[in-house]
C-alpha cells in the first residue's frame, strides 16, 4: 500500500509547483520580449536590430520634428493656447481619443479652419519645419542600408506630406489621420477609419505592415506612450525613447534604448560618423 501523505504537504507541493510554473513562464515571456528596458543588454541588442532592421517606423510630433503638429495648425487660426490645453487633457487620458481630436478641429473650424485655409496653413508650416537635430541625417542612413523607413503619427497627413518629401519617403508610408471637408470646403470631421484615428492606433499600423510585407524586424522611434504601445502592444522588436524635446518618466524607464540625441542612433548606423 502506497504511504498516505498528509494533505497539508499535499497542498503544500501544489503551491510550490505553482510557483515553479508561473516563474517559469514569466522567465519564457521576458526572454521572448527581450532583456529588462534600459539595461546595458537591452541597450547591445537595440543596436544590432538597428542594423538588421527591414523597416523602422518614426512618430512625428516631439521626434522627427521638434513641435506638435495640432499646436501648429492651432496657431495657423489663432487658438494655439486652446488646443495645447486640449491636448493636455487628451494626454491625460481625461477624454475619449476621438472625442479630443473632433474637440480640437472643431475649435480650430469655429476659428476659421476651411480647406483653403488649412492648405494655407500647410504651406507656411512646411516652409521651416522644426526638425529635430540629426533625425534627417539617421533617415538617410537608414535609407541607405535598405531600411524602409516610416511616419506613423496621430498628426495629420496633409502636414505630414512635405515633411516626407524632404525624407524621401514615398506617401504610402505615411500613416497619420486626415481631416474631412465637404464640397464647399468647410470641416465636415475626420476620417475614423484611419487606424491612427483610435487609441491603439501605432501598434495596429505596425501589424498591417508585417502582415502586409512580412517584415522580421521592425523598430519603433517616439517620445510617447502610444509609440511605446508598438512594442508592448504590437509587434515592434524594439522601442527607441527619444527625450530630446521631451523627457517622460514613464519612456525613460519603458524604452529598450532611450537617447536625448539621434547622433546616438547614427554612431551605431554604418557610416553614420562621415555625415
Ligand atoms: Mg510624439
Amino acid at each position: 500500500m502506497a504511504p498516505k501523505i498528509p494533505r497539508r504537504a499535499q497542498a503544500g507541493t501544489l503551491v510550490v509547483l505553482g510557483a515553479l510554473v508561473v516563474l517559469a513562464s514569466l522567465r519564457a515571456l521576458s526572454s521572448s520580449r527581450g532583456p529588462a528596458p534600459g539595461t546595458p543588454e537591452a541597450i547591445e541588442r537595440t543596436k544590432e536590430l538597428l542594423l538588421k532592421a527591414d523597416a523602422v517606423f518614426f512618430d512625428v510630433d516631439s521626434t522627427v520634428l521638434k513641435t506638435e503638429g495640432i499646436d501648429q495648425m492651432g496657431h495657423c487660426f489663432g487658438v494655439m493656447k486652446e488646443i495645447a490645453e486640449l491636448t493636455h487633457k487628451a494626454m491625460n487620458g481625461n477624454v475619449k481619443f476621438q472625442d479630443a481630436m473632433n474637440d480640437r478641429l472643431q475649435l480650430m473650424a469655429d476659428h476659421g479652419m476651411t480647406k483653403r485655409g488649412l492648405d494655407k496653413c500647410v504651406e507656411r508650416e512646411a516652409r521651416f519645419p522644426a526638425w529635430s537635430p540629426g533625425v534627417r541625417e539617421v533617415v538617410k542612413m537608414f535609407h541607405k542600408q535598405g531600411t524602409n523607413v516610416y511616419l506613423v503619427s496621430g498628426g495629420f497627413k496633409n502636414m505630414l506630406y512635405p515633411l516626407a518629401l524632404e525624407l524621401h519617403i514615398p506617401q504610402n508610408q505615411v500613416y497619420a489621420n486626415e481631416v474631412l471637408f465637404d464640397e464647399d470646403g468647410n470641416y465636415a470631421g475626420f476620417d475614423r477609419s484611419n487606424p491612427t484615428a483610435a487609441s491603439g492606433g501605432k501598434p495596429k499600423v505596425l501589424k498591417m505592415m508585417k502582415r502586409k510585407h512580412g517584415y522580421k524586424t521592425m523598430i519603433m522611434f517616439g517620445d510617447g506612450a502610444t509609440d511605446m504601445d508598438a512594442r508592448t502592444e504590437g509587434p515592434a522588436a524594439a522601442f527607441v525613447g527619444y527625450g530630446g524635446v521631451t523627457v517622460r518618466p514613464k519612456i525613460q524607464a519603458g524604452a529598450d534604448w532611450f537617447i536625448t540625441d539621434f547622433q546616438e542612433i547614427l554612431d551605431v548606423l554604418p557610416k553614420g560618423h562621415e555625415l
